[in-house]
């Protein structure tokens, strides 16, 4: 289903739980522009949930060494049990996520489908990552940002996030805004102008302002199909 199809309930908005040992790390994405505006427009709530919260160890930690040894702490299962298990008991999620390095990678496709769903948990690793466990009987969907490690999944939380909320009906006042971006229709953005029409006497191509609506949505079009080519052929096959 394509995100601008998507019902809109306002009574009942996107529900994002975000799970993580550091929660301030994450507060900044949601508190500006399309984000905090679409927060602030009742289309998704997006909760941070300290996981020492629910650590039952007596210094609230979370990690602990790997079976086997080697470097590095890994994050035990029991208080993500406890946190997944409480949030579950309140209601039902469509995926519970978790950012990771072997996950498949976010693309538009991704962000579109979560973008439809009501209830999502996404959980961010940190240290060597979490206990296999947790990844075998709580994870629904395992989301990579990019081929390079992260010290956290926080950034990549925010970064799927980000992508998933600016798409959501109501989010970007210009409906058509989100919708014209890279990747929708498998093409790159074609190039933008603005004021002033000359600089240095360099021009915007004339075809902008002749407002002939139709050429210019079809110049747009064939730019579209050029950059692509040029940049990212594989997205034509
Ligand atoms: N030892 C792991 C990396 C751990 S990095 C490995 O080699 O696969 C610590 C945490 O950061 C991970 O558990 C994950 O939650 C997050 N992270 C790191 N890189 C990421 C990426 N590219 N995409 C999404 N999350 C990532």
């Amino acid at each position: 289903m394509h995100p601008a199809h998507r019902y809109i309930n306002y009574l009942c908005p996107m529900r994002i739980d975000i799970i993580t040992v550091l929660p301030q790390l994450l507060e900044s994405p949601f508190q500006h522009s399309i984000l905090r505006r679409a927060i602030d427009k009742g289309l998704v709530e997006v909760n941070l949930i300290n996981l020492r919260d629910y650590s039952t160890q007596k210094q609230k930690s979370v990690d602990d060494y790997a079976f086997g040894g080697g470097a590095g702490m890994v994050m035990t299962i029991e208080p993500i049990a406890n946190c997944i298990n409480a949030l579950k008991a309140e209601r039902d999620y469509d995926e519970v996520i978790y950012t990771s390095p072997d996950g498949e990678t976010l693309n538009q496709r991704t962000s579109n489908h979560l973008s439809t769903l009501n209830n999502i948990i996404i959980l961010c690793g940190h240290y060597k990552g979490v206990d296999q466990r947790v990844r075998d009987h709580f994870i629904t969907k395992e989301i990579s940002i990019g081929d390079y490690v992260l010290s956290g999944g926080e950034l990549a939380a925010a970064v799927i996030c980000d992508s998933v909320i600016r798409i959501i009906p109501g989010a970007i006042s210009d409906e058509t805004s989100a919708l014209t971006d890279s990747f929708q229709d498998n093409l790159l953005a074609p190039p933008v102008y603005t004021r002033p029409a000359e600089f240095n006497g360099w021009k915007v191509p004339e075809i902008l302002l002749s407002g002939h609506a139709e050429k210019i949505e079809n110049w747009r079009h064939e730019q579209s199909i050029e950059r692509t080519r040029q940049r990212r052929p594989d997205l034509l096959e």
